[in-house]
């Protein structure tokens, strides 16, 4: 098995963040963490190392940690289970000096250590005897092969150690040129095979992902289909665990049967046009063999070598909308985090963009202008429609005045076929309103309305009568989008609405750039409200009849709204 997963670099002084960025820069997709109060200049800052460290292990994150490994064994073996998926964890010493895989054997570390070694000049501190005399990991192959009897691997190894020879059947340039003792009468064997074969103690099987299968159409469940093909499969004597890819039509890329196929199977799918399905088998086969079975829509191609499915074709397209909080990483959900890492391209107000910082590294990036909402919702549908992975990005919540909707309305007003097969997610963040509620207390902790003041995709008239039964009704009340340059009447126009139902003393809280720099959390009354108090980056809150200001001795300010009406009402 290998991991996929960015490994996820932990340092805890500064000193240690010039090393930890040598580390970075070899493994693809790899985030810095540092302990927020030592450090800075990292990609995700964290408060409490024990937690941080135990979650990303529970998740699968390769860690390297730049301290004592002491510090890392001690953190983690209350979660020491199971070998077979624990991620690579590695010591790294604060000057670059020592580079100790700790764990996750079977999942690459020691690969992932010569890695990190060789940016840093040093050797490894390799313990795994096999790996170490054999420069290879038996039990942990490289992508595309498949140990068939993994059981049978620690005697045949123990036997090797011990100085017997192996005879290495089938062609793997892995195994070849390694320093294994391979010797064409070897007591042992490895056999490297797309047929099915039985390993033993002596003899290691290895599948390698040499065979695609496409399927034309699927008319039945996923149950049988699977059950047909384990029999086309046993009849033909070939090995399931070496199948590297299914191929279907774009047309299927939304069929749950094909998923259901393809995630029994284990493999990708990737997608191609029916008319060059043959063309692209023949590819694959080069000379090899194409078994058809056309009374189930099924063909087997066989290829010389290790198939790469990123080449073919292309896979079903993806369109995440998503929403990255007000700004900083602190409020972005760790799903956001995770779409942003795995996008290909990311689609949005440059601004927005902007405020995602390294997590938009090495993404191709299609920045629009902020009013331009249906452009870009039609920009990343298509971008989707080529296969493309597309997070298309909005502060705060996507679905609160954001691009969520545009991207329904397009799909639903414009029938593009080639957008119904797009994989649709929508991931939510933290609203404005929901961080200014936060700093300033619970302004919002009773019933409460959202009104954009922006006259721009609906008429003044509505706005008006919004801001009125809202008032009527006694909700707290968010204002959005307030002010902008060229609107600046409305706000002046809500609060006499306003007015008309609250008194003058209402609490009315402004927070301004939450999350960036230049975070203010003002509160006022609702007298004192004026638009030069807001602007495009300011959130308003207005109480209802029942919120309370609360000064602590500090002379600190909060701000509620009671949930118990009967308390409310007394005061
Ligand atoms: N989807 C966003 C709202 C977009 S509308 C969300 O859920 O927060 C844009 C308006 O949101 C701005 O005019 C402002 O009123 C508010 N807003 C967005 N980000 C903000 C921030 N960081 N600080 C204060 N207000 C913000």
């Amino acid at each position: 098995m290998t991991i996929k997963i960015a490994s996820a670099v932990i340092v805890l002084n500064q000193n240690s963040v010039v090393v930890g960025r040598k580390i970075i820069s070899v493994l693809p997709g790899a985030k810095l963490y540092g302990l927020a109060t030592r450090t800075t200049d990292v990609d995700i800052s964290f408060e409490n190392f024990g937690e941080t460290l135990r979650d990303l292990f529970a998740q699968g994150t390769p860690l390297i940690g730049i301290c004592a490994a002491g510090i890392l064994i001690r953190t983690i073996a209350p979660l020491l289970k199971d070998k077979g998926p624990e991620p690579p964890v590695l010591a790294v010493a604060e000057d670059g000096s020592a580079v100790v895989p700790l764990l996750g054997g079977l999942n690459g570390v020691n690969d992932l250590a010569r890695q990190i070694s060789a940016r840093l000049n040093v050797q490894p501190a390799i313990t795994t005897a096999g790996d170490l005399r054999f420069h290879t990991a038996l039990l942990s192959p490289p992508p595309g092969y498949h140990l068939a009897n993994p059981d049978d691997a620690k005697k045949f190894i123990a036997d090797l150690l011990a100085g017997m020879t192996v005879k290495l059947e089938g062609t793997a340039p892995w195994l070849s040129e390694s320093k294994l003792p391979i010797d064409p009468n070897g007591i042992l064997t490895i056999q490297i095979t797309e047929h099915q074969m039985m390993g033993t103690a002596n003899s290691l099987v290895y599948h390698p992902a040499k065979i695609a299968i496409a399927l034309t159409a699927i008319n039945q469940p996923a149950a049988q289909t699977i059950a047909l093909i384990q029999k086309l499969f046993t009849e033909s004597n070939l090995a399931l665990r070496a199948i590297a890819v299914v191929l279907a039509p774009l047309s299927l890329s939304a069929h749950p049967e094909l998923q259901a196929i393809t995630q029994a199977l284990g493999v990708t799918t990737r997608f191609i046009d029916p008319d060059q399905l043959t063309q692209t088998l023949e590819a694959i086969a080069t000379n090899g063999q194409i078994l058809s079975f056309p009374s189930v829509h099924l063909k087997i191609a066989i290829a010389p070598q290790i198939i790469s499915p990123q080449t073919i074709g292309q896979s079903r397209g993806k369109i995440a909308i998503i929403g990255t909080g007000p700004g900083g990483l602190q409020w972005m959900s760790p799903q956001v985090q995770e779409i942003l890492k795995t996008a290909t391209d990311l689609v949005g107000y440059k601004t927005y963009l902007n405020l995602i910082g390294v997590l938009g590294d090495g993404k191709v990036r299609h920045e629009s202008d902020n009013r331009e909402e249906r452009a870009r919702a039609r920009m990343a549908l298509d971008l989707a429609a080529e296969g493309r992975y597309v997070a298309v990005v909005s502060s705060g919540d996507p679905g609160i005045y954001a691009m969520a909707t545009a991207v329904f309305e397009v799909l639903d007003h414009e029938h593009q076929p080639e957008w119904d097969q797009i994989d649709i997610q929508v991931a939510p963040g933290i609203s404005a309103m929901q961080a200014a509620a936060a700093l300033i207390g619970a302004p919002l902790g009773h019933d409460f309305c959202a009104i954009s003041l922006s006259d721009i995709l609906k008429p003044w008239s509505i706005i008006e009568q919004r801001i009125s039964a809202a008032a009527e009704a006694d909700f707290a009340i968010a204002f959005y989008n307030p002010v902008s340059q060229e609107r600046t009447w409305q706000l002046a126009a809500a609060k006499n609405i306003l007015l008309k139902y609250r008194n003058l003393h209402t609490p009315v809280v402004l927070a301004k750039n939450l999350g960036r720099i230049g975070q203010t959390v003002r509160v006022i009354t609702l007298n004192e409200l004026e638009a030069q108090d807001a602007d495009m980056r300011t959130v308003i809150l207005i109480g209802s009849s029942k919120t309370r200001l609360l000064q602590r001795t500090s002379g600190e300010i909060w701000v509620y709204t009671p949930r118990n009406y009967e308390l409310g009402c007394r005061v």
